[in-house]
């Protein structure tokens, strides 16, 4: 699957939604899947960033984007319903939700680390994708055979040091992906799966390693072909699973 190559038109007449499609790989893989057909909706915290992707997407001739100017550190359960309710009379069902924003926070010991700092990184990264999901599923269940992928990393996996609220979120993720897969599985057509992107030229991965040369990195259009499998029927029938971008990174 890490060298799946998505035929044209995978995602066509399909509705998805990006967290973090502003920048970096959300950016990336959003654009991809309007090229292979999907009406992407573009989340994000800044509209004039959206806008920019919206225009790109526009000017390639792919299907119409929509843009959704949220913060997901400071959204509420009620907002989240609305947004739920407005995606039902709009689009009817959605199809795949990629759950791609997040934030770093600090790199510092956990004696040190801020309370408020941790909040956020905590609101942002987990609290977020819990109550995302779980307002959508209704929109969700309208499709055949949704797929919902989370973003996970490695230090989410196994631990490491100075990491904290970034890493305890993501292993929260991976906990969250083996959860909300089980108790759907027999219920639902809809399937979760979870990405390590991997290494990969970001300003969050800049940030995290300030001396490292980014050219020797990935652009996040070259680690799709998993978030593409993911995303289109070849995957229907994986749930659960927890997967590397860049498997030999
Ligand atoms: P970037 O920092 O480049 O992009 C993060 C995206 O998330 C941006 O679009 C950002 O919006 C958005 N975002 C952040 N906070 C919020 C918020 N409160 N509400 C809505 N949107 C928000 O990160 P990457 O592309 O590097 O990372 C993407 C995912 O991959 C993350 O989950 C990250 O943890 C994971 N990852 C990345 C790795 C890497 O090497 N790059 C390695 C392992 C995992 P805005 O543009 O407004 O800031």
């Amino acid at each position: 699957m890490h060298d799946y190559q998505a035929p044209s038109g995978l995602l066509n007449q399909r509705t998805i939604l990006v967290t973090g499609a502003s920048d970096g790989i959300g950016r990336a893989a959003a654009i991809s899947y309007a090229q292979l057909g999907a009406n992407v909706i573009l989340l994000g915290r800044h509209q004039d960033k959206l806008i920019s992707v919206y225009d790109y997407i526009e000017k390639k001739g792919y299907p119409k984007p929509a843009i959704l100017p949220l913060d997901l550190a400071h959204t509420t359960a009620e907002q989240l319903d609305q947004l739920a309710q407005r995606l039902l009379d709009e689009f009817g069902s959605l199809h795949g939700l990629l759950h791609n924003a997040a934030v770093l926070g600090e790199i510092t010991p956990l004696e040190q680390y801020e309370y408020g700092t941790w909040d956020l990184v905590m609101a942002t990264n987990l609290r977020s994708v819990f109550l995302l999901t779980q307002s959508l599923l209704p929109v969700l269940r309208q499709a055949a055979a949704a797929s919902v992928i989370l973003t996970s990393s490695s230090v989410g996996r196994q631990g490491r040091p100075y990491w904290g609220a970034y890493a305890v979120s993501k292993a929260g993720i991976e906990s969250l992906n083996q959860i909300w897969s089980q108790e759907l599985k027999d219920t639902s057509a809809i399937r979760f799966n979870c990405i390590n992107p991997g290494a990969t030229r970001t300003s969050m991965r800049q940030y995290a390693y300030p001396a490292e040369n980014p050219e020797t990195l990935r652009r996040p259009e070259e680690i799709l072909n998993l978030y593409h499998f993911l995303m289109g029927d070849a995957s229907i029938g994986i749930t659960g699973q927890s997967f590397d971008a860049q498997p030999n990174n």
